[in-house]
């Protein structure tokens, strides 16, 4: 897709200020309001809202087996919301088709990913690992969609991490609309080289090797497994070393058209960006500022030139 077209993505409707919680409030979310605002086309939704529990109205929380929590009021345990969040989830995923990303609201019974709070059916707190019952529902559904929680958001890293994952989303649903080939689905893969590299070398070969085994009709049969394993490896956030070594890749392709001069402050930038002096927006606007002046059909194609807007300013944190 175009860079400059903007993704849909879900998200828990009071991180957009709406006021929604249990008690009139919101959790506005000024990152999400301010700096992916523009960026992004949001879809707000807020499960207890939709299946009729009213503003304001009792508080939830999951309580019993941490596996497979029950949604239970918290003055009055005999009301049990899990069924509704849980079938209004499925009935979202099955909505919300085109989405390519999700921004939940932490620590929620219903929208929380990860670390909500368990309860005992005597009210003591005994496990931190749930899920929130409408998270859990959507996600089950759409197992490849990425998704965080808006806290983690305000880590540069697993800000930028999430960013690259809904661009690479909204660019495999692109590539879908306009039918997957074989020669659709090598080229899309060959532009993701150097970014699955810096956030997963190995799976960046395991990957490779899946497409290797490819057939001539198999495009459609293959196409969603390399989706996953895509999805999957671009999870793991990218560190310094891995973009260093991507930033030497790179480099790689001017050593024929630069000066010794040139190659130095190349060098010089690349290793101040591993030592942490630098961020990787320094080395790599050097990087593109030689690559518009001597370009290479291979490198402009790659999407870890730019994996999302400029000026989202992702690389500048990092
Ligand atoms: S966390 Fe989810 S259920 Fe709770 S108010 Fe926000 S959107 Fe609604």
């Amino acid at each position: 897709m175009s860079i400059t077209a903007k993704p849909r993505i879900g998200i828990s409707a009071c991180l957009l200020g709406a006021e929604v919680r249990y008690n009139g409030g919101h959790k506005e979310s000024r990152l999400c309001t301010h700096s992916l605002a523009e960026h992004f086309e949001f879809v707000p939704v807020c499960p207890e809202v939709a299946i009729g529990m009213g503003i304001p109205r009792q508080p939830i929380r999951l309580v019993g087996d941490a596996s497979q929590p029950q949604a239970l009021g918290t003055v009055d345990p005999a009301l049990n919301v899990t069924a509704p969040l849980a079938a209004y989830g499925q009935q979202m995923a099955d909505e919300l088709q085109d989405l390519s990303g999700y921004i939940f609201m932490h620590k929620s019974p219903s929208c929380g990913l990860e670390r909500v709070k368990v309860y005992r059916d005597n009210g003591a707190p005994q496990h931190e690992g749930g899920r929130g019952i409408y998270a859990q529902a959507f996600c089950a559904a759409h197992p490849d969609l990425p998704v965080e929680e808006d806290g983690r958001l305000c880590d540069a890293v697993l800000r930028e991490n999430f960013m690259v994952r809904v661009y690479a989303y909204a660019d495999w649903q692109a590539l879908l609309a306009e039918g997957l080939s074989r020669g659709g689905l090598m080229r899309f893969h060959s532009r993701y080289k150097y970014q699955l590299m810096a956030n997963n070398p190995v799976q960046y070969k395991v990957i490779g090797h899946l497409l290797g085994t490819m057939g001539r009709g198999d495009a459609s049969e293959i196409g969603p497994r390399y989706f996953s394993q895509l999805m999957a490896a671009l999870k793991r956030c990218a560190t310094r070393g891995t973009h260093s070594n991507v930033l030497q890749h790179l480099s790689g392709y001017l050593k024929q058209s630069l000066s010794s001069a040139d190659k130095q402050e190349i060098q010089h930038l690349i290793e101040q960006y591993r030592e942490g002096i630098v961020p990787l927006v320094v080395p790599l606007t050097l990087l593109k500022h030689h690559f518009r002046l001597h370009p290479d059909p291979y490198v402009s194609q790659q999407v870890y030139l730019q994996p999302h807007p400029e000026n989202l300013s992702l690389r500048n944190a990092i």
